[in-house]
């Protein structure tokens, strides 16, 4: 197999779990390696600085922009969110998967900067089992559950845009089924483009030798 790994998008509704996924991914299988992104919004009780995110300010996120040091963001709620360059490039050039766990505008830009990239688009089984996930998590006010579940209508317009959408009712079986979907991804001839070169340079100089 060619030794680049595969940028694969994961978005999905504010509370479809796709953290959950990806730690399940990184748990079960070790091709993957998580970006971990730049955001101005604040942290929530547990997260850490350059764990679940690098937590910055509008100036010190505008920088990083004008520095090229982003490869997308995108504004979510009222907060800047966006990809650091460097880890994904190192990453895919040492073989790993690298996960973006980003929004639809963010999953957008990288389809078009990066046609090779693969979109998952995560759902629960249901809206109302939606809006259930999120009022149990119990770390937003009723007002920011409100704001995540306009997001979630207006995200549900570009459900299309995905290459798959997988429903996230059992974790083990979600988990192992992103696994299968980027498995296979890998085979696709748009991510095979050195063996397809190889064996038709190969073929041609067979043919000229047979004449
Ligand atoms: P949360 O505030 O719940 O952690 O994240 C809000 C939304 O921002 C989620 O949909 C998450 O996937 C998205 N997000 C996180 N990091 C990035 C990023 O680097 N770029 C973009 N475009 N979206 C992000």
């Amino acid at each position: 197999m060619e030794p680049k790994g595969i940028l694969m998008v994961l978005s999905g509704f504010s509370g479809a779990g796709k953290g959950t996924l990806v730690k399940g991914l990184l748990r079960k299988y070790d091709s993957y390696a998580l970006s971990v992104s730049m955001t101005t919004r604040a942290p929530r009780e547990g997260e850490r600085d350059g764990v679940e995110y690098f937590f910055t300010d509008r100036q010190g996120f505008e920088e990083t922009i004008k520095n090229d040091g982003l490869i997308e963001y995108a504004s979510y709620c009222g907060n800047y969110y966006g990809t650091p360059r460097a880890y994904v490039e190192k990453q895919m050039a040492e073989g790993r998967n690298v996960i973006l766990e980003i929004e639809i505008q963010g999953a957008l830009k990288i389809k078009e900067k990066f046609p090779e990239s693969l979109l998952i688009f995560v759902t629960p089984p249901s809206a109302a089992e939606l809006k259930r996930r999120l009022e149990q998590r119990g770390t937003e006010t009723s007002e920011a559950i409100a704001g995540r579940l306009a997001r979630a209508v207006e995200e549900s317009e570009g459900m299309e845009a995905y290459d798959y959408i997988v429903v996230n009712d059992d974790l083990e079986t979600c988990i192992d089924e992103i696994h299968r979907l980027v498995d296979a991804a890998r085979r696709a001839p748009v991510r095979r483009k050195k063996l397809i070169r190889e064996i038709r340079t190969e073929l041609q100089d067979f043919a000229k030798g047979a004449e």
